[in-house]
């Protein structure tokens, strides 16, 4: 994989004069995925499951073979692939359709202290409804692993929902833990949720080899269209769950006072789904598995992050959140605080000089707070960002800490 042919294929990234590292937001989009859109809404428009004509079934055919695309690209098989606007809303969709329906009270939903808002607030939501009760993974504050997570498992355990990787701190598990706490799961009968929307983009991921019962992603974080999203389900997780919207397509027969229900995927995408989006995420994973090689995205993506880490450790008042170590052979975003500036000016400061990063609690207010913080920068990297740009990052970032030293001391 040739960094600059990569990015070229990106044509705003490729055109901007901006250093854009705020991937773990929102990832930009090839050139290969906008052509498939402008096909699909110019050539080949038309609504899905319903019409018997060529338009319809065009649309149908291209719908269905973005599910199977999808499914191929995580190891699932098609009927296992239920398209949503995103992560949040595979999880809400997950907490209406499952957790409301089969928790109770004292039942234990065990989730990690590093889950972003997506992956807490709705459990917090079943929590309330039902009287199951939230079990919270610590961080040790030092190593910014998760210690020794299997023994959160009782046989209370109905529920555990995890982040693979933080949107604050990258690599949380250490190696063995995910699968273990899986397996521990199960055994107690529990489901497993797995919230994979800091992976998907820098990694292969696996559901067969991963064993949970749900996997919930974004497709605008994988260089997809934004309102595209995968929840994958088991089809035995599926049997499980009510729908989650009622209305047209997932519905099997009506009558005015009672209704039954597809089985499989369409009875959890009510109404006109999200086709275009669906068709659009396919063309990035058909371009993803064309252009790209994963071992060479990891490889490239680490030695940005490694670059990113010594210069920010050079610097005096700057404090990485996260662990070094295993951001450097792991991870793809790092962040950090500086002693006396707020986060936020910090990132507006850049944004003045064309730099884009994330500033805030970054959806995780609760794990920025524990962490002893209230705001954090964030750099995100992804496949298509360059050593170079980590440079000019790095410059701006120590001038920006001088000239707001300078400003504080002329105050
Ligand atoms: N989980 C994690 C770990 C995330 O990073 C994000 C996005 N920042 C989400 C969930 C929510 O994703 P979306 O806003 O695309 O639904």
């Amino acid at each position: 994989m040739n960094q600059l042919t990569v990015r070229k294929d990106f044509p705003l990234i490729n055109r901007l004069p901006l250093v854009y590292l705020d991937n773990a937001a929102t990832a930009h989009k090839p050139q290969a995925m906008l052509d498939e859109l402008q096909r699909f809404y110019a050539d080949n428009y038309g609504t899905v499951h319903r019409g018997l004509y060529t338009l319809g079934e065009n649309a149908t055919s291209s719908y269905e073979q973005a599910r199977a695309t999808i499914a191929k690209f995580i190891n699932a098989s098609a009927e296992e692939i239920i398209f949503t606007k995103g992560t949040t809303e595979g999880i809400n969709l997950v907490a209406a359709a499952w957790g409301v329906v089969h928790l109770k009270a004292d039942d234990e939903i065990v989730l990690t202290q590093a889950e972003h808002h997506a992956n807490l607030l709705p459990w917090q939501w079943v929590a309330q409804r039902t009287g199951a009760k939230l079990v919270l993974i610590p961080l040790d504050q030092k190593t910014f692993l998760l210690e020794n997570p299997s023994s959160f498992i009782s046989s209370r355990t109905k529920l555990v929902a995890v982040t693979m990787n933080s949107n604050v701190l990258g690599p949380i598990w250490q190696a063995g833990d995910l699968a273990l706490l899986t397996r521990r799961a199960h055994e107690v009968g529990a489901r497993v949720l797995l919230d994979a929307a800091q992976e998907v983009a820098h990694q292969p991921v696996d559901v067969q080899a991963l064993g949970a019962d749900f996997v919930v992603f974004s497709g605008h974080k994988l260089f997809g269209p934004t309102g595209s999203g995968i929840l994958y389900a088991t089809t035995a997780a599926q049997k499980m769950m009510e729908p989650y919207h009622r209305g047209g397509s997932m519905v099997y027969e009506a009558w005015f006072d009672r209704a039954t229900w597809q089985e499989g995927p369409q009875k959890f995408e009510a109404g006109t789904p999200l086709i275009a989006e669906a068709i659009g995420l396919a063309a990035s994973i058909n371009y993803l598995n064309q252009a790209i090689n994963w071992r060479a995205v990891h490889e490239h993506e680490t030695a940005l992050c490694r670059k990113l880490i010594e210069g920010l450790g050079r610097m005096p008042r700057v404090t990485i959140v996260g662990n070094p170590v295993i951001l450097k052979a792991h991870g793809h975003l790092v962040s950090f605080v500086v002693q006396g500036i707020h986060a936020h000016d910090i990132a507006s400061i850049l944004s003045s000089k064309g730099i884009a990063v994330r500033a805030g609690h970054l959806c995780a207010q609760p794990l920025v707070r524990a962490l002893g913080h209230e705001s954090l920068v964030r750099v995100s990297v992804a496949l298509y960002n360059t050593l170079e740009e980590i440079d000019t990052f790095l410059h701006e970032l120590e001038c920006t800490i001088v000239l707001f030293n300078q400003l504080v001391e002329q105050s």
